[in-house]
């Protein structure tokens, strides 16, 4: 976490915001070692995990930041779940390193 962040955002601040839409390609990734989860764009402090059915075990389009409480739809889930199912390869996504630096 941020230090900086700490006193601007209270959390799950965001939990009764409408629904974002976004791309999970264009997110930032928060931990190389794993593929999905996400810098959470709106907070920058928490982080997107991507869920799964737990019947389908299929990705799950709605995602939630596990700071702020605000609520996110992948626009691209469809895509994902080919990459998830080894039909499309992974897309390399920026690190909050490259972010940093910019
Ligand atoms: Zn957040």
């Amino acid at each position: 976490m941020k230090e900086e962040y700490k006193g601007a955002i209270v959390a799950l601040q965001n939990l009764r915001n409408p629904i974002v839409r976004t791309k999970w390609v264009e997110l930032t990734t928060a931990d190389i070692d794993t593929i999905y989860k996400s810098i959470c764009p709106v907070c920058s402090v928490g982080m997107l995990l991507v869920g799964r059915d737990q019947q389908t075990m299929e990705l799950t389009e709605h995602d939630r930041c596990l700071f702020c409480g605000q609520t996110f739809q992948y626009t691209d889930i469809e895509e994902m779940r080919e990459m998830d199912n080894g039909k499309k390869p992974f897309p390399v996504r920026s690190t909050s390193e490259q972010e940093e630096s910019k």
